[in-house]
Formats: C-alpha cells, sequence, structure tokens
C-alpha cells in the first residue's frame, strides 16, 4: 500500500475481489495503491473486507471466514458482497490452484491460470455435479459459463501486452517482494528445485512430519517436463478452462482426465460458489500439480503472481463510474425474485418439513437435558461415522424425541462450518402418520440440503424445469437421484 487513507462511501466500490485464505488476500493488500476506511450501513454482513484502489477502480478485497473454503462459503461471501455494495459490476477469484500440465500447455508452479472459454467449452466447469449414469458413466449437469465479453476483452489485452513483455506484471511482483523486508523472503520464487513433476503412477513415497514430500525419486520425471528448465524464472500466464469441485484433489489421474475430457488447465474449490450468481473471472496461480506429492512452499509466491496478474488485467478494464444505488437496486430486486420463486419451488417440491416437530421439541427441552447422552461411547462412536447406526428404543414418553432431538442439534453444531458434512434428519411424530410418508421423508432430506446450500439453485433450478412446471412432484429415487 501507498499513498494517503481516506474514507469512502460503500457504493463507490466497482470491483470485489474475493480470496479464500489470508496468504491470498495479504498480496491483494499489499496491491492497492491506496487503501481506504469503509463503514458498512448492514451490520448483518459479518464478512472480512480489506478496502482500497487499484489504478482506477475502487476495489473491496474479501476473504473466507477463517480456517472455512469452499463453495458453499464462497456464495455466502459473494452474496454478502454484492448486497452489501451496490456498484460492484464484477469479481475478481484470486489465489492458489492446482496446475494441469498436458503436452500443449507446459504449466509450472508459480505460473498463472486465468479463466478463459477454449472451443465450445465455458470458462469453467464443475466437474463434481453431475449424476451417475446407469453404466457407472458420469452426466455433467453444469451449464457452460464464461466471463463477460468485457473482461474478456481485458484479458486479451493483457496478453497481447504481457506476451511483448509490455504489461505490467514483472513490476507489480517486484513492488510486493520489495514492500517490507519481513515480507521479502516469503514471496520470493521458491527454485525450479522444488518444482517436480511426477509421473501420476509415481505416488509419494516419503513425507516428514507434517506430511510434505521430501524424498522421493528427482530421477521419476514426467514426460511433459522433458523440456527442462525455461530461461527465465518468470511466472507464465496460461488461460483457459478453469475446473471447480467440492473437495480437494490430490489424483493426478482425475487431474488429466480433467484435462483430456475438458481441456481443463487447473483445478480450484471456490468458484462453483460465485459464478452462478455474479460475472467473475477466476486468476489463480499454480501452487501444486493435484497429486499425493504435498509440497505448501509455493503458496505465498503464487498467490503472489495471481494477485499481481489479477492487477495488470485489471489495468485493460475500462473503469465505469460507479452507480450507487439505482442499477444495483435492480440487481438486487432480481436477486431477490429468483430466491422467492426457488423458495416457492421447493416448497412444492418438498412440502413436508421435520425441522417444525425438530424445533418444538427442542424449543421445550431443558438445558443440559441429555448431556450424558452426548457422552457415551455409542454415540461418540457414531460421529466418527464408525457407528453407522444409532438404535433409540424405550416405552412411550421416555424421552427418545428429547434425546434425538439433543443430538441432532450437537452434530449440527459440531459440523457446522464443515462444507463436506450435512447433518439430516427425519423426526417422525405418532400423531402425523399420514404425513410421515416415504416420499416425503426423502423429498425432506433433499429440502435440508438445498436449505444448506449443498445443492446448488441451478441443480434446483433442474428439477423445478422437470417437475414443478409439469406439476408432478419427483419420485424418491429421483430425488435421491437429485443427491
Ligand atoms: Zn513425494
Amino acid at each position: 500500500m501507498s499513498g494517503t487513507y481516506g474514507t469512502v462511501h460503500a457504493d463507490d466500490y466497482t470491483v470485489g475481489w474475493i480470496c479464500a485464505l489470508p496468504k491470498e488476500a495479504l498480496p491483494a493488500s499489499l496491491l492497492l495503491d491506496e487503501e481506504y476506511d469503509t463503514v458498512l450501513d448492514d451490520p448483518t454482513d459479518l464478512s472480512a473486507y480489506s478496502f482500497g484502489r487499484m489504478g482506477d477502480h475502487n476495489v473491496v478485497i474479501a476473504i473466507l471466514p477463517k480456517g472455512t473454503y469452499g463453495q458453499v462459503q464462497a456464495a455466502v461471501v459473494g452474496t454478502n458482497l454484492f448486497r452489501s455494495f451496490l456498484s460492484i459490476r464484477f469479481c475478481f477469484l484470486v489465489g492458489i490452484g492446482a496446475g494441469i500440465p498436458s503436452e500443449d500447455c507446459d504449466i509450472r508452479l508459480g505460473d498463472v491460470v486465468v479463466s478463459a472459454p477454449d472451443g465450445g467449452t465455458g470458462a469453467f466447469v464443475q466437474f463434481d455435479f453431475g449424476s451417475q449414469n446407469a453404466d457407472g458413466s458420469f452426466r455433467l449437469k453444469s451449464r457452460p459459463i464464461s466471463p463477460p465479453v468485457f473482461l474478456l476483452n481485458a484479458v486479451s489485452k493483457f496478453e497481447t501486452d504481457n506476451e511483448q513483455g509490455n504489461a505490467p506484471l514483472a513490476r507489480y511482483i517486484s513492488d510486493v517482494e520489495g514492500k517490507q523486508a519481513h515480507l521479502r523472503a516469503r514471496f520470493q520464487y521458491p527454485g525450479t528445485q522444488h518444482d517436480h513433476l511426477f509421473p501420476p503412477e509415481y505416488t509419494c513415497q516419503a513425507t516428514d512430519g507434517g506430511g510434505v514430500c521430501r524424498s522421493c525419486d528427482r530421477n521419476h520425471v514426467d514426460p511433459r517436463r522433458r523440456a527442462g528448465p525455461r530461461p527465465s524464472t518468470a511466472p507464465v500466464v496460461h488461460y483457459g478452462v478453469i475446473a471447480s469441485g467440492g473437495k480437494l484433489v490430490r489424483d493426478p489421474f482425475l487431474r488429466d482426465h480433467l484435462m483430456n475430457t475438458y481441456k481443463a488447465r487447473c483445478i480450484e474449490m471456490e468458484a462453483g460458489g460465485i459464478i452462478n450468481n455474479m460475472d467473475c473471472l477466476v486468476i489463480r496461480g499454480v501452487s501444486d500439480y493435484a497429486d499425493s506429492h504435498k509440497n505448501d512452499i509455493w503458496h505465498d509466491y503464487a498467490a503472489l503472481t495471481a494477485s499481481a496478474c489479477a492487477k495488470a488485467i485489471l489495468g485493460y478494464v475500462h473503469p465505469v463510474p460507479a452507480q450507487g444505488s439505482r442499477k444495483a437496486m435492480e440487481a438486487r430486486r432480481k436477486i431477490e425474485e429468483a430466491k422467492r420463486r426457488h423458495q416457492a419451488v421447493v416448497d412444492y417440491l418438498a412440502p413436508y418439513d421435520f425441522s417444525k416437530r425438530y424445533a418444538d421439541v427442542l424449543s421445550q427441552r431443558h438445558e443440559n437435558t441429555g448431556q450424558w447422552f452426548l457422552e457415551t461411547a455409542a454415540f461418540q462412536k457414531w460421529l466418527t461415522n464408525e457407528g453407522r447406526m444409532l438404535w433409540f428404543s424405550g416405552m412411550p414418553g421416555a424421552g427418545k424425541s428429547v434425546l434425538l432431538a439433543t443430538a441432532i442439534h450437537h452434530a449440527q453444531s459440531l459440523f457446522a462450518r464443515q462444507a463436506d458434512i450435512a447433518v439430516l434428519f427425519a423426526f417422525c411424530d405418532s400423531r402425523d402418520t399420514a404425513n410421515q410418508t416415504g416420499e416425503n421423508m426423502v423429498a425432506s432430506l433433499w429440502r435440508q440440503l438445498v436449505r444448506r446450500r449443498v445443492l446448488s439453485e441451478v441443480e434446483c433450478a433442474d428439477l423445478e424445469g422437470s417437475y414443478a412446471d409439469a406439476g408432478i412432484r419427483p419420485s424418491p429415487s429421483e430425488f435421491t437421484a437429485a443427491f
């Protein structure tokens, strides 16, 4: 950062910049030309922000809550950003990702991948979003999505200048490296001696205590790396499809499958939560190759090259005046309308809601009731997923419902911040057996997944098109397929 501090109104920011990790937000903050103070009108927006200016653009840097990652959290942060900053026109999603080297794309650690459509496909593929066909093959459901044309135009202009050495990428990298003495070592290029592309079948042989690859045989070299060292260590920027998934990929066979099937150049975990709802450009610094050879030393440098590249591309985006609330209120109205329609479809497809009965029982429970049960070995084992079934039996009125409500409440609190675990339940009541059909139970589980945003609105729209418009409901097996 340099220059003066000032106070800027929330409506004067036009660019959102989303990072998953603090180590990704740090170089972004250091690249601000000026840092600003801004007070939000909305006290319910608890996201963590930094504010400032990059060139002619006022930028809000948003970061996911500490210790969280993935599409669900990114969607929450993106929604807050768009709601609190009414003039935001588009978002950059900037940070580290896994590179996919191929015969025609020599991606190395520290390089940058920028999302761009490749031929007939969009710029993004949500590769784990779909369903299994009867023959075991996978049917992808994600729609082709690309950044808007004005961002792709900026990318083209940057690419042309960068290939002639006229874009400021190298200058921005050295700006941050030279900022403060204590950060210099952290952001330095780690060196080609730490960049090994092993063949997919060569799994990690030896790690240190921290699980970091230390002593694998450097003579095992993937054929894609036969080109040898480059004449310069400056990062190369690649353009192509970004594969986004819900889980960390450490599987070189899946990595290469994504390249062969979708022409993907990079794998990351947040874009899927953002790209369906707002105009977005994803820019990832390559910190690993999505294989078993864990190596964290590229994180800071890769976060820096991605941030420097994002700032350089931003310089080619024509700034527009902040339009304040008028345009943004229209955008917000559309979001609210889409949400209402989405909720109406969910209510139609899965009308029975077990959470009412659960909430009733929980509200009547005295504090600490059932605490003893949470400490039992049987419950603890079930929590670790070793105990597949937890069976409560007892006379009517013995308190099974209260214990079950206690157990659900405890498990939901425990896993609230883990995007890959959802606690779902069906809470039956002997006074309402007519409604507790198999169909309603499965539909209720689906409803809970939707509420937890485990299923995206795109997926719901898929069911909406098939059933709600035709005035019918999916069968339990069709709901299960939607899971
Ligand atoms: Zn290894």
